[in-house]
């Protein structure tokens, strides 16, 4: 038991996104809901308090909704990891490897002052790959990881159990085995 099944209620799932076999787990449910959605921002917020962080890093394009959200309620600013392209100023980057190909994921690469305190969040931890590649670009510009929150772990995929074997503590409210 969670503590957090009223949650959990709010978020449907659907089957074969974004290929036969998956369980797609999707929030959207949860945002449309008013009152779902700022006890869930409560909830993550009393998570991030205690890590302390000086930033929000907000992983494109869930992690901005729910991190924008947290910084917010803690009054700290917004660092927005973003997907190729997009960022207009200089940038520095991380490939990292899917199922399939690669990705990569950016920020501006000026933004961290050193010893930073940076905070990870996003929708959703699956496999760990898009934050394990975020510890990474914050960790090699000159930030320290905080910690990372997520609304939804996924345990099954390992993503929370690497990303403390990475030495992150990681919390998340909600889990779908
Ligand atoms: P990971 O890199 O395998 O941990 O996958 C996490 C990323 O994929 C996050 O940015 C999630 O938003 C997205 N993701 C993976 N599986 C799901 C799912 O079931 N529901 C919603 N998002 C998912």
């Amino acid at each position: 038991f969670s503590g957090n099944d009223d949650l959990k209620a709010l978020i449907r799932t659907i089957p074969d996104f974004p290929k036969p076999g998956i369980q797609f787990r999707d929030i959207t449910s949860l945002l449309l809901d008013g009152a779902g959605f700022s006890v869930c921002v409560d909830r993550l917020t009393a998570l991030a308090a205690p890590l302390r962080p000086d930033l929000i890093a907000a992983v494109e394009a869930r992690g901005f909704i729910f991190g924008a959200a947290i910084a917010k309620s803690l009054g700290v600013g917004v660092l927005p990891i973003r997907k190729p392209g997009k960022l207009p100023g200089a940038r520095v980057g991380v490939d990292y490897a899917l199922e399939y190909g690669t990705d990569r994921l950016e920020m501006h690469a000026h933004d961290l002052q050193p010893a930073t305190r940076v905070l990870i969040v996003d929708d959703l931890i699956a496999t760990g790959g898009t934050v394990m590649a975020t510890v990474e670009l914050i960790r090699n510009h000159g930030g320290v990881v905080a910690g990372a929150v997520f609304a939804v772990d996924l345990p099954d995929l390992g993503g929370a159990a690497r990303l403390r074997d990475a030495g992150v503590e990681t919390l998340s409210l909600m889990a779908f085995e």
